[in-house]
């Protein structure tokens, strides 16, 4: 257990709600590693309260907070100044209190989307083949953005298809596609991405054509709770190769490490166990 002095760096996730969240144990367990004077604790606002506790940060107070649901986008709102990636996914996962009162967003969940890739889907290259992605919330878009930058074509399959369209508007090079048409997103993609959240609090999750992708596609949920959604389990059934969420959580909580304690995590700890393990015990 590292000490906590008063002279201790404190930083955060906020949530709503924020108790079943990994990154304290992510964070904390590479804090220990690397012996840091700091310590990262969850906030849990009510839902109109958010504004109040960035407010009440500015000037320094906690160097920063890691955002999740459902404060993505008002965090992006309430900075300063923001990075072009958060512009992009219109959300951000990151702020950053600077000691002038000002507060910076980021977005490092595409990041730790490419990251995912690269771990569990090695060769993996978003520019052989088109991505499509799943859904039109915010994860979709920062995914959507992520690909986009990396010089991916994806194209957005949504229940709603307005949505995908504004999405497609807004970032180019990307195309729309309404769920009963996923056959045809799914002709020819290099990979597939779900970002909806269909299937969560034991509804039936999404009937797709997986068979309508060619064989070599890498199949993705973000979902990670269960680690192997249905999703998954039909790809690997059916010999595509898969990335999971918690490979993501974990891709965008090291660069949110950085930001926090200016230097990378310590790459000796093995976080991803340690997740696992903390979410047998949420189950
Ligand atoms: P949103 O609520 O903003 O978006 C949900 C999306 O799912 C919408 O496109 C919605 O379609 C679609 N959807 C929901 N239910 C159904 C259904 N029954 N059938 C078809 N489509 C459906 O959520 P977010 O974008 O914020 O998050 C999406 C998922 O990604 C969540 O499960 C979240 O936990 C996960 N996530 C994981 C991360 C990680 O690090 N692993 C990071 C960020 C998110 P419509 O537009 O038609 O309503």
């Amino acid at each position: 257990m590292n000490t906590i002095t008063g002279k201790a760096v404190v930083a955060g996730v906020v949530g709503a709600p924020v108790r079943h969240s990994l990154s304290p144990v992510l964070h904390n367990a590479w804090i220990a590693e690397a012996g840091l004077d700091a310590a990262y604790v969850p906030f849990a606002p009510p839902s109109d309260g958010f504004a109040r506790l960035v407010h009440g940060l500015r000037g320094g107070v906690i160097r920063g907070l890691n955002v999740t649901l459902p404060f993505k986008e008002e965090a992006l709102a309430l900075a300063d100044e923001a990075s072009p990636r958060a512009a992009a996914a219109a959300a951000a996962n990151l702020l950053v209190f600077r000691e002038d009162g000002s507060v910076f967003a980021d977005n490092t969940d595409g990041l730790g989307l490419l990251a995912a890739f690269a771990a569990q889907a090695p060769g993996f290259s978003p520019t052989a083949a088109p991505v499509v992605i799943l859904g039109a919330g915010g994860a979709a878009r920062g995914a959507a953005a992520a690909f986009v930058e990396a010089g991916a074509q994806v194209r957005i399959v949504n229940r709603t298809l307005a949505r995908a369209e504004a999405i497609a508007d807004a970032l180019g090079r990307v195309s729309a596609f309404p769920l009963s048409r996923a056959g045809d997103a799914f002709a020819g993609a290099g990979a597939i991405v779900n970002a909806t959240s269909a299937g969560l609090a034991d509804e039936a999750g999404l009937d797709l054509p997986l068979e309508a992708s060619p064989q070599g596609c890498v199949v993705m949920d973000m979902v990670y709770k269960p680690l192997k959604t249905p999703l998954l389990v039909n790809a690997e059934a059916s010999g595509r190769r898969v990335v999971d969420g918690l490979e993501m959580l974990i891709g965008q909580a090291a660069p949110s490490f950085e930001a926090f304690f200016g230097r990378p995590p310590p790459a000796n700890v093995d976080v991803r166990a340690l997740a696992l393990a903390a979410l047998e015990q949420k189950s």
